[in-house]
This record gives C-alpha cells, sequence and structure tokens, in this order.
C-alpha cells in the first residue's frame, strides 16, 4: 500500500503481505493476474449481493476481489451501512477463506482540489482500500452540461490532481472518465499529467474499460511513467466482473 496515515487499520485482505497489490505497467503480460479491483453490490448501487458476487467471480476464476462501493449518502443502504457492510464481508472472508482474497474497499468521491474525500470516521478506520474518484465537480456538482467542455475538462483534471497528492487513496478511478463518458474526450497530456504525479506519490492508475476504451493508449501512458495498474471494470452486475482482467491480458 502507499504510504497509509498513522492509526489507520493496515490491509487485511488475506494473501496480501509484501507483494504488491498492484502491477507494474511494465510487467503487463498475458498472464495478467486474474483480480477485480472495483465492483458494487446492493450495498451501493449495485445489482447484486456481495455472496452471488463472490460465487460468479469464483466460477470465473477470480482469486482476489476488492468491493468498492460508492459512499455518495444517496447511493449506499441507509445510515450505519458502512459497519453491517464490512461485517458481512470479513463473514464472507471466512467463508470462502483459500479460495478467493476479499477486500473491504470504498470508491470515495473527491469534495474539492485539494485531495478532500466523502469518507466519514467509520470508514476510514475500517476501510482497507480507497479508490479515490471524481464524480460530481467539487463546486459544480453534475451539472456539466451548464459548463464549458474545457472548464469541465479542467475541473476534473484539477480534481484528479488534488486526488494524486492523498496518501489515502490507494489507486485513481477512471481519471478522466467522467468528461469522457459525459461531456468530451479527457486529454490524455491531462491523464499523464495525472499519472505522472500519482505515481510519485505511490498511489496506483486504474485502467477501466468501462470508461477507457481501448485501453491500450492509457497503458501506454502507465508505462512511460512506470506507474502501478489497478485492474478495475467499475462492475455493477455479475457479468461484468473481470472484464479489466481479460482486456488487460489481452495487451
Ligand atoms: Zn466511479
Ligand atoms: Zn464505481
Amino acid at each position: 500500500m502507499g504510504g497509509r496515515e498513522v492509526g489507520r487499520e493496515a490491509m487485511a485482505i488475506p494473501g496480501h503481505g509484501a507483494e504488491d497489490l498492484f502491477v507494474p505497467a511494465n510487467s503487463v503480460a498475458p498472464d495478467f493476474p486474474p483480480w477485480e479491483y472495483h465492483l458494487h453490490s446492493t450495498w451501493s448501487d449495485g445489482s447484486a449481493p456481495p455472496e452471488s458476487l463472490v460465487r460468479h467471480a469464483l466460477g470465473l476464476g477470480i482469486t482476489r476481489l476488492i468491493f468498492t462501493e460508492h459512499t455518495e449518502p444517496g447511493l449506499v443502504a441507509g445510515p450505519g451501512w458502512f459497519d453491517r457492510y464490512r461485517a458481512e464481508l470479513l463473514d464472507l472472508r471466512e467463508r470462502f477463506a483459500g479460495r478467493i482474497d476479499l477486500g473491504i474497499g470504498l470508491e470515495a468521491p473527491a469534495v474539492d482540489f485539494e485531495g478532500g474525500l466523502l469518507l466519514d470516521e467509520r470508514e476510514i478506520a475500517g476501510v482497507e482500500f480507497v479508490l479515490g474518484a471524481v464524480h460530481a465537480l467539487p463546486g459544480h456538482g453534475w451539472s456539466f452540461a451548464s459548463l464549458e467542455p474545457e472548464r469541465a475538462i479542467d475541473l476534473e483534471f484539477k480534481a484528479l490532481l488534488g486526488l494524486a497528492g492523498n496518501p489515502m487513496v490507494d489507486a485513481i478511478a477512471h481519471p478522466g472518465g467522467v468528461c469522457q463518458q459525459y461531456v468530451a474526450p479527457f486529454p490524455m497530456e491531462l491523464f499523464a499529467e495525472v499519472v505522472r504525479k500519482a505515481t510519485a506519490n505511490g498511489i496506483a492508475i486504474e485502467l477501466n474499460p468501462a470508461y477507457q476504451s481501448p485501453l491500450g493508449p492509457y497503458l501506454e501512458v502507465c508505462r512511460r511513467y512506470d506507474a502501478r495498474v489497478s485492474p478495475g471494470s467499475n462492475a455493477h452486475h455479475p457479468g461484468e466482473i473481470g472484464r479489466a482482467w481479460r482486456l488487460l491480458r489481452e495487451l
């Protein structure tokens, strides 16, 4: 893991010790490990409960599955949800021990341009893996339509640079993906700037085929900066699990 804040619980994913959670971009090869690091269950806006996702992943040959539920209040299963989510995953971890490594993660959106994340104290204390994401643009919410594309791109870029400086972030989810999906193509040179800063700070870069297609050019930039890659499919349904892994094996 990157530099953790003192006092935060250490990564507890079984099987993860000295081994890095992430794959160096320059080592991405056809034997890319069967890992999925971006998954939503019914604890946020996914369609299936955790156990059925775990069973589906096992059937695909996935060996490490990190759940990354949203933290936006409108997307989670009510007050106190995090403790119940964590308890369920700890139970599943025990029951599926030796078959699949399960990680308790969160996908936390940026709330400003300084790396601030939407995480409460219990989440900070109990989470094992943090995907930092730009979703709503800080200060502008989801009203992309009212912004000039250049302005939206600049806001996403600045929020991403903030995430790339926060040691609590393990990996940056879909860098540039919000503009890419909803506004206009996110310039590759800005993606490269985010990769450069994140890598300098020990933060991995998610390669996510739901937002970045094809993945090849993004991997090339990650190679240039010797970044570490986090395989994330942004899976909201069982059938979407492992998509990033399968595409990374083909690069
Ligand atoms: Zn996201
Ligand atoms: Zn997501």
